[in-house]
C-alpha cells in the first residue's frame, strides 16, 4: 500500500521559510536528486510515534531540534562517537533497519573552521555553555586541539562541560568566570563565540569581550548564523583576524547530513547561497 505525505499537517514554519529545508532541497536539486526535506512539527508526546512512523515509512533519516535531541535517544538503535559524548542527536541515520543517531551541530563547526585553521595542538577560549558550545568544545577536542578554556556566565554550566572535555576527550579543559568584560589571555590560538548573544533579533548586542585583547594572530569565529556577519566578527575583521561564521556552520552541518543520507557531497555554495537569498 502506498501512502502519500499530504502537504499540509503539522509544519513547523512555512517550507520556503525554514533555512534548513531551503538549504537541503537546494543542495537536492543542485545534485539532481528528486528527494524531498520536510519539516514537521512534532509534540514531545507524540516523539516515540513519529520515529516509528520514520522507520515504517522508510526514510533515510531526519534531523531533530529542540527539545528532541536528548529525548530522541532511546528510540534510536545505536549513537555515533560524537553523540554518545556530547548526550544529544541531531542527526538520525538509516542503515538497514537501525537507525544510528549523529551529532553534527560541532562537526559543521570544525569543518568550517578548518578552512581558515587547523585545531590541531591550538589553544581556545570558547564562549557558552549550552548545547551549542557543548557539541563545538567535544568536536574540537577531536579535533586535536589541545586547551580549552570555557567562559560562561552561569558556573555551573560552565563546569559541566569542562568535566565533560577532562573526562571524554584527550584535551585539557579549564572554565573561566565571566564577570564583566573578558580578556582574552594571550597565547590563545583561537576565539569561539557559542552564546545566543547577538541572534536575530537583537543584532546589536555583543559579547563583552575586550576587544584589545584580541590581537590580528587570532582566529576569531561565530555560531550566530543570522546576521553572520556579527558585530564580534566585524571588530575581529578590522583588527586583521581571520575569521569563521555560523553560516558556514549551518552548511557544513548539512553537508555532513546529505553525505550520511545520500553517500553524495553536496556543493556548500550552493547551499550558503540558498540561505543568502532568505535574506538571513
Ligand atoms: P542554549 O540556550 O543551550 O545556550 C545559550 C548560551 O548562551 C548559554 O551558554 C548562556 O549562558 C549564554 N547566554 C545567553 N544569554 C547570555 C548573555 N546575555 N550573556 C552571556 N551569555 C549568555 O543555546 P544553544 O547553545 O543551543 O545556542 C547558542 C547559539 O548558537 C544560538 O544563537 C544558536 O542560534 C547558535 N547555533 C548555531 C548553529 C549554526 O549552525 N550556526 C547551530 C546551533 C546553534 P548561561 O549558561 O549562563 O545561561
Amino acid at each position: 500500500m502506498n501512502f502519500l505525505l499530504p502537504l499540509t499537517g503539522s509544519f513547523a514554519k512555512p517550507a520556503a521559510e525554514n533555512p534548513t529545508v531551503a538549504m537541503i532541497e537546494a543542495a537536492y536539486r543542485a545534485m539532481g536528486l528528486d528527494w524531498r526535506y520536510l519539516n514537521c512539527q512534532v509534540d514531545p508526546a507524540d516523539l516515540g510515534d513519529a520515529v516509528r512512523g520514520a522507520r515504517a515509512m522508510g526514510w533515510r533519516g531526519f534531523n531533530c531540534s529542540i527539545p528532541h535531541k536528548v529525548a530522541v535517544i532511546p528510540h534510536l538503535d545505536e549513537l555515533g562517537t560524537s553523540a554518545r559524548i556530547i548526550g544529544a542527536v541531531n542527526t538520525v541515520v538509516r542503515d538497514g533497519d537501525r537507525l544510528i543517531g549523529e551529532n553534527t551541530d560541532g562537526r559543521g563547526f570544525v569543518k568550517a573552521l578548518q578552512q581558515v585553521c587547523d585545531p590541531m595542538g591550538k589553544t581556545v577560549v570558547l564562549f557558552g555553555a549550552g548545547g551549542a558550545a557543548r557539541a563545538v568544545g567535544v568536536e574540537m577536542a577531536l579535533a586535536g586541539a589541545a586547551r580549552i578554556t570555557v567562559v560562561n556566565r552561569s558556573p555551573d554550566r560552565g563546569q559541566t562541560v569542562v568535566d565533560l572535555l577532562n573526562d571524554q576527550t584527550d584535551a585539557r579543559a579549564d572554565y573561566a568566570p565571566w564577570q564583566g568584560s573578558f580578556r582574552i589571555p594571550q597565547g590563545t590560538d583561537i576565539v569561539i563565540h557559542a552564546t545566543s548573544v547577538g541572534l536575530y533579533p537583537d543584532v546589536d548586542a555583543m559579547p563583552d569581550i575586550d576587544l584589545d585583547s584580541i590581537t590580528p594572530d587570532m582566529v576569531v569565529a561565530d555560531g550566530i548564523h543570522n546576521p553572520p556577519l556579527t558585530r564580534l566578527l566585524k571588530a575581529a575583521q578590522d583588527k586583521g583576524c581571520k575569521t569563521a561564521d555560523g553560516l558556514g556552520m549551518l552548511v557544513q552541518q548539512g553537508v555532513i547530513g546529505i553525505r550520511y543520507w545520500t553517500g553524495k557531497d553536496a556543493d556548500p555554495a550552493v547551499m550558503r547561497q540558498a540561505l543568502l537569498d532568505l535574506e538571513l
